[in-house]
């Protein structure tokens, strides 16, 4: 098979930028496509502003991330760049995490649905080599979603689950169903149904998908033998093993929607501040990390305290930063990429 190209020094936190292409309806109505992409790492939004003398000016705000993608580059290509540096690991107690943030519409979703797929493959590929193969590993999927600070899972029914610690710093999801994945179209089947349960509301997919956040996990586990039934064994070590390393896939929900605590709408406040809390909390977390401090802060929202564990040890970040071209999605590009910045 394909070898996986091995980067020596994979960086904790990497901050990736993704530009969409300009959509059919922002074509039609000839919009200003305000960013500029270049050298691979920057980014510059062209802020159309107008004068009290009513002369159009523009002011130019540039950014410098650890990659920029124009609106030519692939899935493909943003897995390479994101995630599969990552990959390999997760066979040496890395849990990893790969967000997508960005305003409803950026191609959060667009850009992240591709992901686990092409990871299960490579992570499938490994756990065949020679060096693994002795070794039990198993590779488990789960999937599951934060709406409204509450926790759903995606693949039993929308059961709704609570969360609890050990003394060992492990959370575990009481209840959250895994499934044993050995191959790719599995995987696939497993991401179809989790996505036709997500909260589609009365509004249409993207609207209600919007205020969640939707989390895939792909665990490597360790099978154990449990010798003597009579053993009262952990949790975390009983079905399907011990988890060696994790990665986590997390479809944020809309940046704009934690600016929704002013709506007439009782639910779609209560929602939004949810959102604004969980968005806050998951950046101080982020720079936590980046600064090796002792103290994460995550027990700021749920989204946080999922994640604890993947916040503490080996762990590595990948931010994906989704941002629209278009010069009406201005304000919000513009708030994605200060975001991006805080976190870099
Ligand atoms: P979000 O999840 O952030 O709300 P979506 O992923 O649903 O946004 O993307 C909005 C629309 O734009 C979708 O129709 C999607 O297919 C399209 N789109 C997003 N990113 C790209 C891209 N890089 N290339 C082509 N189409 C894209
Ligand atoms: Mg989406």
């Amino acid at each position: 098979g394909k070898e996986i190209p091995r980067e020596n020094n994979v960086a904790k936190i990497k901050v990736v930028v993704r530009k969409r292409p300009l959509n059919k309806k922002e074509l039609s109505r000839k919009e200003e496509d305000i960013v500029t992409v270049y050298d691979d790492a920057y980014v510059a939004v062209h802020e159309p502003k107008l004068k009290v003398d009513l002369t159009a000016y523009v002011e130019k705000h540039e950014f410098c991330f650890d990659a920029v993608l124009n609106e030519h580059v692939s899935n493909d290509e943003v897995y390479r760049v994101t995630v599969q540096p990552i990959i390999p690991t997760i066979f040496e107690r890395t849990k990893a995490t790969c967000f997508a943030y960005g305003q409803t519409g950026s191609g959060k979703t667009y850009t992240m649905q591709p992901l686990p797929l092409r990871a299960s493959e490579d992570l499938v590929r490994l756990l065949h080599q020679p060096v693994y193969r002795n070794q039990r590993f198993k590779l488990w999927l789960s999937y599951f979603e934060i709406y409204g600070g509450k926790l759903y899972d995606l693949l039993s029914d929308r059961k709704k689950l609570c969360m609890r610690e050990d003394g060992r710093q492990q959370v575990c999801i009481v209840g959250l169903q895994e499934f044993e994945v050995s191959d790719v179209q599995i995987v696939k089947e497993y991401i179809e149904r989790g996505n036709a349960a997500r909260s589609t509301g009365s509004t249409g997919a993207n609207e209600e998908s919007s205020r969640s956040h939707a989390i895939l996990q792909l665990a490597v586990k360790k099978h154990v033998e449990v010798k003597d039934s009579r053993r009262k064994i952990d949790e975390n070590d009983s079905k399907s093993g011990r988890v060696v390393g994790k990665i986590s896939f997390i479809d944020l929900a809309g940046s704009e929607r934690g600016a929704d605590t002013t709506d007439n709408d009782r639910q779609t406040r209560i929602e939004g501040a949810e959102i604004n809390k969980s968005l806050l909390a998951l950046k101080e977390c982020i720079r936590a990390l980046d600064n090796d401090q002792i103290h994460i802060p995550f027990r700021g929202s749920k989204l946080t305290e999922v994640l604890r564990d993947s916040f503490v040890g080996n762990s590595r970040t990948v931010m994906i930063s989704c941002i629209s071209p278009n010069a009406g999605s201005c304000e919000h590009t513009l708030n994605t990429l200060r975001y991006a910045d805080r976190v870099k």
